[in-house]
């Protein structure tokens, strides 16, 4: 992101590189981005390593800035988390979600499954399942192909009332993912209370194969306890063949990452559904 002035300018670690007062006007121009319509998905394509096959894709928030240009969720979602405006935008994203799902399927991707992040500070909003439930219900769509992903701190934040909502969202079909795997330590067992289908395997991870003994050991732990309790494991992150490689050996289930596509807007993602779909 670039100021006015053309100086360089960046957002992360805001608390101590930028002042309270230019926080607020992020925040007010994030307010207004919001309604403005500054606020825009990009989507990266999950692939199954068995058959190559796109079976998911991730939304990812960017903020096109009319002063700063595009701006990454890193440096605009930590200050949604603190002023509340992640809870609307939150719903945003999921309503947008819901009618890229809907768009999908009249183009003949029916089984395609859709990600959306949830921050732990959407459990805050104790009308969260409600409305969700309602979103979901107005784009009547297949709601086995909506997966929120969140991670182990969201949930363990309020761990009870967390279990209740994913239960709830559960029982109408949307899947879960848990995001991040193996960067925070809570214990595993705990997880099997919780209706989750999916593991993600954090990145540091995945770009620590075939550099340290270490993160093939967690990367295999966490394929095998996934496995075990009866969940998928995708790998983010993957940039080169042969992490991919290394993976498929682990027996991961999915891949995301640079390799095999960046995110990407709207326009760009049906042409590159299609054309996998032909190769
Ligand atoms: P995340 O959920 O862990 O998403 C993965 C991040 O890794 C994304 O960054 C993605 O662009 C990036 N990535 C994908 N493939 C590769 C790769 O091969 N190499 C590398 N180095 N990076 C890769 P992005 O889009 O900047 O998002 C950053 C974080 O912001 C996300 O991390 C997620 O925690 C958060 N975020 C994004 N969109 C939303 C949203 O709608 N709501 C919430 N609450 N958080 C969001
Ligand atoms: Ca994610
Ligand atoms: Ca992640
Ligand atoms: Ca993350």
């Amino acid at each position: 992101a670039k100021q006015d002035d053309g100086t360089s300018f960046r957002f992360y670690d805001q608390q101590f590189h930028i002042s309270a007062g230019k926080q607020l006007e992020m925040e007010a121009d994030l307010r207004t981005a919001l309604r403005a319509g500054d606020l825009e998905l990009y989507y990266q394509p999950r692939v199954e390593l068995a058959t190559g096959d796109v079976r998911g894709v991730e939304c990812l928030l960017r903020w096109n800035h009319p002063r700063l240009g595009m701006v990454m969720p890193d440096e605009f979602i930590p200050l949604a988390e603190r002023s509340g405006l992640i809870v609307p935008i939150g719903y945003w994203v999921i309503d947008q979600a819901c009618q890229r799902l809907r768009e999908l399927a009249d183009l003949g991707f029916a089984e395609l499954v859709l990600a959306v992040n949830l921050s732990f500070r959407q459990f805050h909003d104790r009308k969260m399942t409600e409305t969700i439930f309602r979103i979901i219900y107005n784009a009547n769509i297949d709601t086995s192909l909506l997966e929120l992903e969140l991670t182990e701190s969201a949930m363990m934040h309020d761990p009870d009332y967390a279990r209740q909502c994913l239960r709830e969202l559960n029982e109408l079909g949307v899947n879960f993912a848990l995001d991040d795997f193996g960067t925070g330590f809570s214990s595993l067992s705990n997880l099997q209370h919780f209706p989750i289908a999916l593991v993600k395997i954090d990145k540091s991870f995945v770009q620590g194969l075939g550099e340290s003994v270490d993160s093939e050991h967690i990367i295999r732990a966490i394929i095998s306890l996934a496995h075990s309790l009866d969940m998928n494991v995708v790998a983010e992150g993957v940039e080169t063949y042969a992490q991919m490689e290394f993976l498929r050996l682990l027996n991961c289930d999915h891949v995301q990452g640079y390799y095999f596509a960046r995110p990407m807007p709207w326009g760009k993602l049906v042409p590159f559904l299609r054309n996998q779909r032909q190769s």
